[in-house]
């Protein structure tokens, strides 16, 4: 475990210990995942492949399909151009994919491989079937993180597909931020509810959560299609959800095709769904049914009757800056106190936008973007929190400390269920108390005196 951590803090310039992000690609893999029939192209070596596979596996629990330019040392050299025009040709002839996105890894970034003008190559030579796509985004993984990674392909999504076609149609993009499919699920039923025409794009729903049938297929029936993405130019608005991981693919597509854009926060907790219920409302000129009204009452009064045990309660919070931003609001209504704030992405939004949101209830909060989760821990052993609440990795801190730790975020490698309860929505932030509540009530019916050991709660 993490006893030896030592409490003295140095300066640290060019270490990261157990950073809280992981590489571009694997974000850029993820949203490939939502674009329906697509095959994510790692155009680099194997080993970088395997591992951003493997990653996602372990988070969805589901098989990730992606393929590879395979580079050696020849490509390391000379360039990619040979690996991707095989690969490409190998690609269509035996996988048959509507559309390949080609991601770039450390290796082709350093040698400068120019992924237009190959991809433009293999199209002239026919290796590119008609009514088939190639995209590609450059996903360098020593700047930016998976959340920067996952970004880039979404604005491909935009850069290669959007088109105005036939005028504004009565429906609303929805960019869902590098969230679980359960939650992009849960987006797509709110937007249902309120009876708003929706494209939400990526879409890994029905993808990476599917039942098990006993049947195996390579391209499930989830995803948006080639037509939705094509159709995002013609929608009436954008709402991009996250200003890390949204925001760039709606500011192209209002600059390629004019579709004005609301730019909100992750709708994690009570008045980040307020706001996007909100933009819904106002952008789409819906009312709002009382089945919403509804979730959102059972949630307040959920908060209310936790009020006593939540008031006060220190908190370490790391992970995706877009998740951590949201969750910091949601912690504050709760009158938590977030005193750590961690994310491994780099970006000063981060740091500006969690300060103004825990200025006047946690003035002193420590709150570092491109930071490591040993600093974290450093902090927490000088002076201790309540809660953890992270990713995996967290768990590490947890048990050096003996603190609560509610998983949360990406990657969750060691349990089993986040993948079928939404974080978002109104829905998604009982889930969440649900959580913070059993690891706390269960430590303090572990570890307290007889006298205060209560039946009740
Ligand atoms: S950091 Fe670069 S080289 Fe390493 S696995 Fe990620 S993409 Fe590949």
């Amino acid at each position: 475990m993490l006893n030896a951590t030592p409490l003295e803090i140095k300066p640290r310039e060019a270490l990261r210990i157990n950073p809280a992000k992981t590489c571009q690609p694997i974000g850029a893999m993820y949203a490939a995942l939502g674009i329906h029939g697509c095959m994510p192209h790692s155009h680099g070596s194997q080993g970088c492949c395997s591992y951003h596979r493997s990653h996602l596996t372990r988070h969805y629990k589901e098989p990730v399909i992606a393929t590879s330019s395979s580079f050696t040392e020849g490509a390391s050299v000379f360039g990619g151009l040979a690996n991707l025009t095989q690969a490409l040709n190998n690609i269509f002839t035996i996988y048959n994919p509507d559309v390949v996105a080609v991601h770039t890894t450390c290796l082709s970034e350093v040698i400068g491989d120019d992924i237009p003008m190959m991809i433009k190559k293999s199209a002239e030579e026919g290796i590119i079937p008609a009514g088939k796509y190639v995209i590609h985004a450059n996903t360098p993984s020593f700047v930016g993180s998976h959340i920067t990674g996952f970004a880039s392909m979404c604005t491909a999504m935009v850069r290669y597909f959007s088109e105005r076609r036939m005028g504004m149609r009565n429906q609303i993009n929805l960019v869902p931020g590098y969230v679980d499919p359960v939650d992009m699920r849960e987006l797509k039923r709110i937007t249902k509810e309120m009876k708003i025409d929706s494209i939400m794009f990526p879409d890994t729903s029905d993808v990476l959560d599917l039942p098990q049938t006993g049947v195996y297929h390579m391209y499930p029936k989830g995803g948006t299609t080639v037509d939705d993405l094509k159709s995002t130019g013609d929608s009436m608005a954008t709402l991009a959800l996250g200003h890390f991981a949204s925001h760039p693919a709606a500011t192209e597509l209002d600059e390629k095709c004019g579709v004005p854009c609301a730019f909100l926060e992750l709708p994690i907790g009570l008045s980040q769904t307020d706001r996007l219920i909100h933009a819904l409302r106002n952008y789409a000129g819906v009312d709002v049914p009382d089945s919403i009204t509804q979730e959102r009452g059972r949630l307040i009064d959920v908060m209310s009757d936790m009020h006593q045990y939540f008031h006060g309660k220190r908190v370490a919070v790391a992970g995706d800056p877009d998740h951590v931003i949201s969750l910091c609001q949601f912690l504050v209504e709760l009158d938590m106190k977030p005193v750590y704030v961690i994310t491994g992405s780099p970006g000063n939004h981060f740091e500006n936008r969690v300060h103004e949101i825990l200025k006047d209830q946690v003035p002193d909060a420590m709150i570092k973007q491109n930071a490591d989760l040993f600093e974290l821990h450093q902090w927490i052993k000088n002076s201790p929190v309540d809660l953890i609440i992270g990713n995996s990795y967290c768990k590490y801190i947890a048990r050096a400390e003996n603190i609560p730790a509610v998983r949360f975020g990406f990657p969750i490698l060691d349990r089993m269920t986040h993948r079928l309860f939404p974080t978002v929505g109104y829905s998604g932030a009982m889930h969440l108390l649900n959580k913070i509540v059993e690891v706390t009530f269960d430590k303090r019916d572990r570890e307290c005196p007889e006298e205060l050991f209560e039946l009740v709660q």
